[in-house]
């Protein structure tokens, strides 16, 4: 057994980060300032959007984008019910109620058959999310977005490196919001960013991300001295800084390197694990590329008795960490409580909710590392 707990989501960061951040702060320019405006350049080419804000979360940056596109009381969003529960609170905050839609149970992403039929006349917008980082598809999103006129908030927490068709996923209409938690491919230990091609909703976004204060409060501070500010909005204070930014510039430089060491380490378990009671995780469709950000199995219940969470508990007493993307939405209490659904609503995001579990699957992971997960998991099954 190792001797160290292997922690799920352990962020790859090293002396260059480091560095950038003591000279962040050594530079006393620690608050909003040039290395977020740089971070938000070097981005949106990445992710090939003309418009990049940087906020707070994803969270943050979901909820501006509701907001920006004028949803609010009385419209209503559709959200897939298998997603973090970030994703359905940004509706709510902003007035709207998020109608939940099952997912495709091999892809994991909203199943477009069933947004179809949750579409009622109030229905202003939909929120696919790509889920694990695997690209939804965006074909049909926008027909159906075009039939019924519903804004498109994509959802790329896990899919900063997915492409769809030769694109990344930043620069389609109307808005995607990314994160950089410190479990995601690329991390600002907390931090967010809104991408777009529309220059008016970015001004929009700029504007409520900071109290609401006019576009140049941004440079409030700045060396060209003093400008006063005007409030156009109540807005909200979902602002990134320099510190956060320091550590994104350099994450942002070596994506693709951590992106490839994800795909050994993804090649690695579908061809160590596929003797075990396991439902791996599919291959990117046609036309998509993969962002591999979890590495999910579902529990084959048909060949083992073990449930997950035993599993999970299993695993933790070899020491290796894991998490669960998701307990589907409609099982919480609060969606029951102030929607009406049910256990039963939703069979597909259900079959993956109760089976889910996701391994191991960070960059930093040695090869040691990566070898433990798989004689673990061989363990507890045995
Ligand atoms: C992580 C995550 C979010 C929220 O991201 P934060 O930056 O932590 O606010 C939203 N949606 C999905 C699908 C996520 O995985």
């Amino acid at each position: 057994m190792r001797s160290s707990y292997l922690v799920f989501g352990n962020p790859l960061i090293e002396e260059d980060e480091i560095n950038e951040v003591v000279e962040t702060l050594r530079s006393g320019w620690i608050g909003t300032g040039p290395k977020v405006a740089k971070f938000e350049d070097q981005f949106k080419e990445y992710v090939g959007a003309k418009y990049a804000v940087a906020v707070a979360s994803c969270t943050a940056g979901l909820h501006l984008s509701v907001i920006s596109l004028g949803l609010g009381a009385g419209d209503e969003v559709l959200v897939p019910v298998l997603t973090f529960a970030a994703t359905a609170n940004a509706v709510i905050h902003s007035g709207a109620t998020p109608v939940f839609v099952d997912v495709d149970p091999e892809s994991m992403t909203i199943d477009l058959e069933d947004a179809a039929r949750k579409i009622t006349p109030k229905t202003k917008g939909i929120i696919p999310v790509h889920f694990a980082g695997r690209a939804c598809d965006m074909k049909k999103i926008y027909e159906l977005a075009s039939k019924y006129n519903l804004k498109v908030i994509n959802d790329t927490a896990h899919a900063i490196e997915t492409e769809y068709e030769g694109n990344r996923l930043g620069g389609f209409q109307d808005i995607a919001s990314y994160s950089f938690y410190v479990t995601k491919n690329l991390t600002t230990s907390e931090g967010g960013m809104v991408t777009t091609n529309n220059e008016e909703i970015a001004n929009k976004i700029k504007i409520l991300a900071l109290h609401g204060m006019s576009k140049d409060a941004w440079k409030r501070f700045s060396d060209d001295g003093y400008k006063h500010y005007e409030v156009v909005y109540p807005g909200f204070k979902y602002n990134m800084t320099d510190i956060q930014a320091a550590l994104g510039l350099h994450q942002l430089k070596k994506i693709d390197k951590m992106y490839e060491r994800r795909k050994q380490i993804w090649d690695y378990y579908k061809s160590e694990l596929k003797d075990l009671p396991l439902i791996l995780p599919g291959e990117a469709t046609h036309g998509t590329k993969h962002g591999y950000h979890l590495f999910i199995i579902l529990i084959d219940t048909d060949k083992t008795k073990l449930t997950r969470d035993e599993v999970i508990l299993g695993l933790h007493k070899l020491k290796i960490g894991t998490g669960v993307h998701y307990r589907a939405l409609h099982c919480h209490p609060y969606y029951q409580e102030a929607f009406g659904y049910k256990p039963g609503d939703f069979p597909n995001a259900e079959f993956v909710s109760d089976r889910t579990l996701s391994i191991p699957f960070s960059p930093k992971l040695s090869d040691d590392d990566v070898k433990d997960v798989v004689e673990a998991l061989k363990e507890v099954f045995r």
